[in-house]
């Protein structure tokens, strides 16, 4: 999907998505909150269409994280929507068990292998997280290269440098 330009409450969906698409579960794994199967299919429109989701559809979502992300803001004296601010709070305030963290990883092998999602094929790609190489899911079809600093949540590329 070629995306138009990037909003912050689009980044903020682009990093909290991983957590309830079940497109790719076997993949990913689980701990997925649950959304009715109108929420979910509104989401999954939203991200396939490359909209701008509202701050309240956002919080109906993501309710957890969008009252973090928002008491980060406040704090911080930052706006809460702008796409820094989003970028800030995901890169370096979410830190959960496991893969629901974000970490900064190094591509090594850029085109490592495919998987098939609900009948599409993504590129996986092997990025080094610390000491760690790990298999991570290109789902937003970023355009990657061996060697570039990648963000990623939920063992999803979500953001390049
Ligand atoms: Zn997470």
């Amino acid at each position: 999907m070629a995306r138009k330009k990037m909003t912050g409450k689009k980044l903020f969906l682009l990093y909290a998505y991983p957590c309830v698409k079940d497109a790719c579960r076997d993949f990913l794994g689980k701990n997925y909150p649950k959304l009715n199967d109108k929420l979910r299919a509104k989401l999954d429109r939203i991200v396939e269409n490359d909209e701008d989701p509202t701050a309240a559809f956002l919080a109906i979502c993501f309710p957890v994280r969008v009252a973090q992300h928002l008491e980060y803001a406040r704090a911080n004296g930052l706006d809460p929507w702008a796409k820094k601010t989003v970028q800030m709070s995901w890169r370096y305030q979410h830190r959960n068990k496991g893969a629901c963290s974000v970490f900064a990883c190094a591509i090594v092998d850029h085109a490592k292998s495919t998987v098939s999602c609900k009948g599409k094929r993504f590129t996986t790609a092997e990025v080094m997280c610390g000491e760690k190489l790990l298999l991570v899911l290109n789902y937003y079809n970023l355009p990657l290269r061996n060697n570039l600093l990648v963000f990623v949540h939920q063992r999803v590329i979500i953001e390049i440098e």
